[in-house]
């Protein structure tokens, strides 16, 4: 038996992927979960995106998650008042920078920040357009930072501008992102995933907004920010999910600060049982050529040693000329770097806890690998919470993660070798035992004979935690014996 890739892809869809036909490749060639980049486009194209994807899913009997990904307080500067749109910075040059969004010229910057002159402070860096520009603060004033120009460059209109060193008061949410809530939840996404996170509480607020709003959405935090770095511990504690967002974090650090975050990103979702993204420029070059540099083939098996749960595309999917080849590109790389994965060390994903769910999810680990004829795991999960735990425990063997709610297994579709399956819902462990006999079995991925550990929360209907496990040989319940 094959074993099917345990990591999952997560894909930004954009203008290069969202006819019909090309969103069918795409989820041919792997995707699992489609990310929804609402910094662009409007409020109509994302949620017209948003049930395609749900609809082609369904024909390919997949399911798939919808993924919204909130565009944060992400500052900016203004329009340019030059003709041309644009102007140009030389090294060594100072211009002010002032704190509303006022049209740029050869003397000053507008940025959409209120705060600019109470928050920032002399020598601290401002970063324009991805860093691009740099400047150095010299000197604050009343209503404008006096900068120096330490690189140059060409401003155009509404570049994005970074301040490293300072620490500001940001909104965790515009009220564009509540607005994108709001439409969000009415349409039943999966995921929301907000940016700029710079503290706990911006994801707490994202989740309060969702919870009052009647759903209980995954908010997943993205770490691009030097504050969120900071926060790390605090942000992993009330997340659903983090991302190693790479693209943003690398204007706020310096590149060799990338890798090295990256592990620590990695590390606190597995101590607080998160699913976890890598994401940004994994195949950067394939945006524009049909094959991947070695070192970006290199960076996907990384990720995937590294335990993400999930590699991204980007730009490869959303606006590149090749968006189908990437994802099998994807594909085919994470497969290659699972094969030759070597076998995890328990003791070094183990996370702080008393939690006994985990102890359980280990137990079931151990067991499902010390025996060749262990099939894999089951397991029934109402919340998704169980099938998450035994995702993070990382068995060397299938994870199936049966759920009687259609939302529960579009969310698992993130979770590190977990392969949802809808089932009805059942309250007692021998229907239970009758569902991995019959379903699992007439979907070719059990035979007759083959063992199986099935976990569950009993009862059912509690709210109690992963107590139940049992070995099961497939095909001995009553009725299928
Ligand atoms: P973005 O986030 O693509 O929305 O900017 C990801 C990143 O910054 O890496
Ligand atoms: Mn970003």
């Amino acid at each position: 038996m094959t074993r099917s890739r345990r990591t999952k892809i997560v894909c930004t869809l954009g203008p290069a992927s969202r006819a019909r036909e090309t969103i069918a490749a795409i989820i041919d060639a792997g995707m699992d979960v489609a990310r929804l980049n609402t910094s662009h486009g409007t409020p109509e194209e994302h949620l017209a995106l948003a049930s395609l994807v749900r609809e082609v899913a369904k024909e390919h009997q997949r399911h798939i998650g919808v993924l919204m990904d909130l565009g944060g307080p992400k500052l900016r500067t203004g329009d340019v008042a030059d003709e041309a749109g644009q102007i140009a910075l030389i090294g060594g040059q100072r211009i002010a920078l002032e704190p509303e969004r006022v049209e740029s010229t050869a003397g000053r910057i507008g940025v959409d920040y209120p705060r600019l002159c109470e928050d920032v402070g002399a020598g601290e860096r401002v970063l324009v357009d991805d860093g691009a520009i740099a400047l150095v603060v010299e000197s604050v004033e009343a209503d404008a930072l006096i900068c120096r120009v330490t690189h140059g460059g060409t401003l155009t209109a509404n570049r994005g501008v970074s301040l490293p060193d300072s620490k500001l008061t940001l909104p965790a949410l515009t009220d564009r992102d509540r607005h994108y809530i709001a439409l969000g939840v009415e349409s039943g996404i999966d995921f929301f995933a907000l940016s700029f996170v710079g503290s706990a509480a911006d994801v707490s607020e994202a989740k309060s907004i969702v919870g009052f709003l009647g759903a209980e959405t995954p908010v997943i935090a993205k770490i691009e920010r030097r504050q969120a770095i900071e926060h790390l511990d605090e942000i992993a504690m009330v997340s659903d999910g983090l991302m190693v967002a790479r693209g943003d974090l690398g204007v706020e650090l310096p590149p060799e600060s990338v890798p090295v975050q990256q592990r620590r990103i990695i590390a606190a979702a597995a101590e607080r049982l998160i699913p976890v993204i890598t994401a940004t420029q994994m195949l950067e070059s394939m945006t524009n050529s049909p094959r991947p540099t070695r070192a970006e083939s290199s960076d996907v098996a990384h990720a995937v040693w590294d335990l993400s749960d999930a590699v991204m595309l980007s730009g490869e999917t959303a606006a590149g000329r090749y968006p189908v080849e990437s994802v099998a590109m994807m594909d085919r790389i994470v497969r290659a770097a699972e094969e030759a994965e070597p076998v995890v060390e328990p003791a070094r994903l183990r996370p702080s806890t008393d939690n006994h769910a985990y102890v359980v999810a280990l137990a079931a680990r151990q067991i499902v690998e010390s025996d060749l004829n262990m099939r894999g795991v089951v397991c029934f999960t109402r919340s998704g919470y169980t099938a998450l735990l035994l995702s993070k425990v990382h068995p060397d063997a299938e994870i199936y993660g049966l759920s009687p709610t259609e939302g529960v297994c579009r969310q698992l579709a993130l979770a590190r070798g977990v392969t949802p399956i809808l089932v009805p819902f059942v309250e007692h462990s021998e229907e239970m035992l009758q569902i991995v006999d019959s379903t699992l079995s007439a979907d070719g991925m059990f035979e007759r004979g083959d063992e199986a550990v099935v976990v569950a929360s009993l009862p059912v209907r509690a709210a109690g935690r992963t107590n139940f496990l049992k070995l099961h040989r497939v095909g001995e319940t009553a009725g299928h014996a």
